[in-house]
């Protein structure tokens, strides 16, 4: 699936781009989606010819100027942009959106051009992700809803007012859970990344970690438990140690073994992670699953 960028996202009037805040509120908003949509490569963006035209033409539309690319951050919005965009044809008709969009940009033709690329998506029967600029952003369940007379198919696109709200469509374990050593680094602090903006509002880690050759040994063949996994380790980065030793990881030192260690799973499956602390990095040892006795215990 998808997505589709509603007009006032990649389009300002002249008024607003003269407007430092406005401008910059503008930019922001542009570039924060396609930096998440780059970050974890989630799809591409519908564009038509007829777009194009408009974007480029005359009269042409900030940020698109080849002047604006004296900023480094519209260089980056137009890289990141085209590498993203898709061809679709449009109908040689608009449907119809409601509730209506605010248009309010240098050239509202752009406007019947995107309903013109949504309407061939209604006749593709193709549902997509509708990121929407900051005039039109809605309040948490409204939605929009496209149609027209000449197909009895209505589309209720999944609504993105901001580019956190990528986050609700992506998942860690489908995504990032490592299945074999060669992509574990790559991959598993990605999804630890990830579990941190969903689950953690973004907290900065407390502490540097690394991973054992041991212990990516013992994750990565694991079809259980992967969520949990990723959550006791965000969560053992992100607290103090007394927290943790409060919480459900019962964070814990053993004298015995000279290691820490916290639960990931409560009882009765009861696993658990064993790491080392040394100077503020946390050095995870090994994981163990249902019934796997810790070593040295
Ligand atoms: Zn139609």
């Amino acid at each position: 699936m998808n997505a589709v960028f509603e007009p006032s996202l990649l389009f300002i009037s002249d008024d607003d781009w003269f407007d430092e805040l406005k401008r910059d509120a503008f930019l922001e908003h542009l570039l924060n989606h396609l930096d998440i949509m780059d970050e974890y490569d989630i799809c591409r963006i519908w564009w038509t010819d007829e777009l194009q035209t408009i974007l480029v033409g005359d009269p042409n539309m900030h940020p698109w100027f080849g002047s604006d690319l004296r900023n480094p951050l519209i260089v980056t919005i137009h890289q990141k942009f085209y590498k993203r965009t898709e061809s679709c044809f449009e109908h040689e008709s608009t449907c119809e959106i409601a509730p209506p969009l605010i248009v309010e940009y240098a050239n509202p033709i752009a406007n019947d051009s995107f309903l013109k690329l949504v309407h061939a998506l209604i006749e593709l029967e193709e549902r997509f992700y509708f990121c929407i600029g900051l005039f039109n952003k809605l309040h948490t369940d409204a939605t929009f809803a496209f149609y027209c007379n000449c197909h009895s198919h209505q589309l209720q696109p999944k609504i993105l007012n901001a580019a956190e709200d990528w986050l609700n469509f992506l998942n860690a374990v489908d995504q990032f859970f490592p299945t074999s050593i060669e992509e574990f680094d790559s991959n598993f602090t990605k999804g630890l990344e990830l579990v941190k903006r969903k689950e953690f509002g973004g907290s900065e880690y407390r502490f540097g970690f690394e991973f054992s050759k041991a212990f990516k040994k013992s994750v990565i063949h694991r079809t259980t438990h992967r969520e949990a996994i990723f959550t006791a380790i965000v969560k053992k980065l992100t607290s103090t140690s007394a927290e943790s030793a409060g919480s459900d990881l019962h964070d814990e030192f053993l004298a015995k073994i000279k290691e820490w260690r916290m639960r990931v799973t409560q009882r009765p499956s009861s696993t658990r992670i064993h790491y080392t602390l040394e100077d503020k990095k946390v050095s995870f040892l090994r994981y163990y699953g249902d019934g796997e006795h810790d070593d040295g215990l």
